[in-house]
């Protein structure tokens, strides 16, 4: 399962992020500590968003080989700092493609979108909800993906005028009742606000006075670090993180 990350906070560079903690999501790519529902590294992908200062759109580098085998992020890590970024190292499920554009995270314009887990009997379990999207977006989704696909759910919503958290508590919840025993850990942000989930898969979130960072897993050993608990919502802003129950959910991934 991929493993993946989201930062609010005072503006650091991607290198302290990303490729310097003791446990980065660098290391996760070869050496993850955490991985479940199959796979052990994750070296179909990577891809990392960050808001530039100033600006309200983020900037996108993905890529569909090993953050490790890309000299270029380590170059572009060293010099770019933001207050607000969102990163993923991807291990593809097994069948689906691998690709520049499978790689989170997903975006369009402020917004930022990360999946880490599996919709469970891809892609015929999710076949009622996708009927509800705009054929324009079924055509234009980045891959074919079951991740691309939460994402085009999410967005539908989120263009529709939808609350953040909303959005992605209801996908997650109609995505977990059509395709039971789904691991569906979700990262939403605008570069002010993160809407995470847990729901099948570890989420980690550490808060300090004037940041926040959710992650598959911590980055070090730092004793601020929390997991929280699966089935999960979590908003959050720069230095506060609220929690509630996804309240619905029943079944067990597989
Ligand atoms: N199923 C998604 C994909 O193939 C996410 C994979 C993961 O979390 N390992 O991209």
């Amino acid at each position: 399962m991929c493993r993946h990350l989201a930062y609010l906070g005072p503006p650091v560079t991607l290198a302290q992020l990303l490729l310097d903690p003791p446990y980065s999501l660098f290391r996760q790519s070869w050496a993850p500590r955490d991985m479940r529902g199959g796979g052990t590294i994750n070296a179909d992908g990577f891809g990392v968003g960050w808001y530039p200062h100033g600006g309200a759109e983020p900037v996108r580098y993905r890529r569909a080989q090993p953050i490790w085998s890309d000299p270029t992020i380590a170059e572009l890590a060293g010099v770019t700092s933001s207050g607000a970024v969102l990163a993923a190292v991807r291990s593809a499920t097994v069948g689906m493609a691998v690709l520049d554009n499978a790689a989170a995270p997903f975006a369009e314009g402020r917004w930022l979108f990360s999946h880490n887990g599996v919709v469970r009997g891809w892609p015929d379990a999710v076949v009622p909800l996708a009927a509800d999207l705009p054929i324009r977006d079924l055509l234009t989704l980045d891959a074919a993906t079951d991740s691309a696909l939460l994402w085009a759910l999410v967005r539908h919503r989120l263009r529709a005028g939808a609350d953040p958290g909303d959005a992605v508590a209801e996908v997650v919840a109609a995505v977990a009742e059509a395709a039971p025993g789904s691991r569906l850990n979700v990262l939403l942000t605008d570069g002010r606000t993160v809407a995470a989930t847990a729901l099948g898969h570890a989420l980690s979130l550490r808060e300090t006075p004037d940041a926040v960072l959710l992650a598959s897993e911590p980055h070090d050993d730092d004793p601020g670090w929390r997991p929280v608990p699966d089935g999960h919502l979590v908003i959050a802003t720069a230095g506060r993180a609220r929690l509630r129950p996804l309240g619905w959910v029943s079944s067990t991934p597989g």
